[in-house]
């Protein structure tokens, strides 16, 4: 597999993008990289029934996101176009068209005038008979030249079906699997063009791959019922088939396919939630493919110098979000400190305003599964948090540019996700706390000891110098020694503290977090504790 290979991804704009357009595209485009070839994206809107208009651009949008971008395809949005264009299937209609002609002409292909009523009471039929064929069977292939030029004259609607060999055997191909043998008699003719003048999948699929010079064609299993039809139609035209090689589809822990009850499916679910592109693009590089010792985390140049369209394993992978939220949390980790900055205040714009979007969830409509569920909610009221904070960060990132990458290593290694962030960076924008009276008082403290805590702890950081450099050391040498002889323990000691400083039980480190709000706000902050607890 050395001569460059011309693949695409061909998905259609029917509503979200979908992480099994993602998946697809790095496995195409895997494919073209790793043989200096062209990774095509062609956009199939002939359905029009289920046309989302803005679906287009937010394709273009997850793929830019994910680094997957195409090499050729539809111009707009920042597309790039290509010789082999237009790329959407719109906008080639006529050369549809004229391919449908052409195998009519051939003798390969036939005007079939069957209405739908008649289509249904055939079906209908066809079940109560319990026959061992169910479709359509044929009836207008015996239709003569008079009568089909009467019933155009007529102006009857027609549908254009291709004519299958029903007495052979049906050889196919798909480059994992070996030969697929399907029984012709079996089959039905199956439509081409529809009344409307569009065509179906599979003749606008064969026409573009064969126009596009597509070499390999990388696709889902879903699609390997189709293979007697494509391999057929190539005959039909006289064309060499691609490659077909299908890959296994993405399946919910219980081995169902992935689906949004039980999986989140839209990419834009996964940049709003906070992973990392560059996470979700080596989790989809697990769903289908083993690096040498089972290698977990790779970028996608270690992906490539492994990759081995052959080698793509085609046991049903399990789409284990738990699994990303981990992986997501490693990528995060091994950010320095100034991208993950960078990283935050993107997400910060991107939820800026929306906290409307993320309402908590009814019961029924929340995800069935623990992991996924706990997450959902958390997320939405992450989401709710960040997106009514995130204009007041921004603003004063822009005013003190150094505002948060002090911030950072305190939080970096508590999270897994971006949007996760909203549970420890508000402390550092806001004293304006809805805090409670017990709040203050955590297990193993009373309300006394409580204040006495809040009191020694500021009387300790009025005398301390937060410019001097061991100052966190000293620090937690004086609050444990101050505990001590209070006889708290330090974990009931320094609860109190923790509830005046950041406003919640739990929270990045405590010490750190003083030193970054600086000595005045820390002070301020303890004040109105004990003016609160008065
Ligand atoms: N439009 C088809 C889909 O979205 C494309 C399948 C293919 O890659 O040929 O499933």
């Amino acid at each position: 597999m050395t001569t460059p290979a011309r693949v695409r991804v061909a998905p259609s704009p029917t509503g979200d993008p979908h992480v099994g357009t993602a998946y697809m595209a790095l496995f195409n485009k895997a494919m073209a990289d790793t043989t200096g070839g062209a990774f095509i994206l062609r956009i199939e809107d002939t359905d029009r029934t289920r046309y989302v208009a803005d679906s287009e651009r937010q394709i273009f949008d997850a793929l830019a996101w994910l680094g997957l971008n195409p090499d050729e395809g539809p111009q707009g949005h920042g597309g790039p176009g290509g010789p082999c264009g237009p790329y959407r299937q719109s906008e080639r209609l006529p050369m549809y068209k004229q391919a449908a002609e052409d195998l009519i002409a051939k003798g390969k292909a036939y005007r079939c005038f069957c209405a739908g009523d008649r289509l249904d009471t055939l079906r209908k039929i066809q079940q109560a008979e319990k026959s061992k064929f169910i479709g359509y069977d044929g009836l207008c292939r015996g239709l003569k030249a008079e009568e089909v030029a009467a019933n155009l004259a007529a102006g009857k609607p027609h549908v254009v079906r291709l004519k299958l060999r029903q007495d052979a055997e049906i050889q196919t191909t798909d480059l994992f699997r070996g030969q697929i043998s399907f029984i012709g008699a079996e089959q039905q003719d199956p439509v081409l063009l529809k009344t409307d003048g569009y065509p179906t999948y599979h003749l606008a699929m064969a026409v573009d791959d064969h126009a596009m010079g597509i070499t390999h064609v990388i696709r889902a299993e879903e699609w390997i019922p189709s293979l007697p039809i494509h391999f057929e139609l190539y005959r039909a035209f006289g064309w060499d088939a691609p490659v077909f090689a299908h890959m296994p589809l993405l399946r919910n822990k219980d081995k169902s396919k992935i689906s949004k009850r039980k999986n989140p499916t839209s990419l834009l679910w996964y940049r709003d939630a906070g992973f990392l592109p560059e996470a979700l693009k080596n989790f989809l590089g697990l769903m289908g493919f083993s690096l040498p010792n089972d290698q977990e985390i790779f970028s996608y140049a270690e992906f490539l110098q492994n990759f081995d369209l052959r080698k793509v394993n085609i046991g049903g992978p399990i789409f284990d979000l738990q699994k990303l939220h981990w992986l997501n949390g490693e990528y995060i980790r091994r950010l320095d400190d100034r991208e993950l900055e960078k990283r935050l205040v993107q997400h910060c714009r991107l939820m800026i305003g929306r906290e409307a979007e993320f309402a908590d969830l009814p019961e029924d409509q929340l995800p069935q599964e623990t992991f996924l569920k706990d997450f959902e909610q958390k997320r939405r009221r992450q989401s709710r948090v960040l997106g009514a904070l995130a204009a007041e960060i921004m603003t004063s990132y822009e005013v003190n540019p150094n505002l948060l990458l002090p911030i950072i290593p305190l939080i970096k290694e508590r999270l897994h996700t971006l949007v996760e962030a909203a549970d420890y960076l508000p402390m550092f924008f806001t004293r304006d706390f809805a805090y409670t009276r017990e709040a203050f008082v955590p297990k193993k403290q009373t309300p006394e000891g409580a204040v006495a805590a809040l009191r020694e702890v500021r009387a300790i950081l009025a005398d301390a110098d937060f410019n001097n450099p061991g100052v966190k050391e000293s620090l937690d040498a004086a609050f444990r020694a101050k505990s001590e002889a209070l006889g708290q323990k330090i974990g009931p000691f320094l609860g109190p503290v923790r509830v005046a400083i950041t406003g919640a039980s739990v929270s990045p480190p405590l010490v750190e977090s003083m030193l970054v709000l600086g000595k005045q706000e820390t002070l301020a902050r303890l004040d109105n504790a004990l003016k609160f607890l008065g």
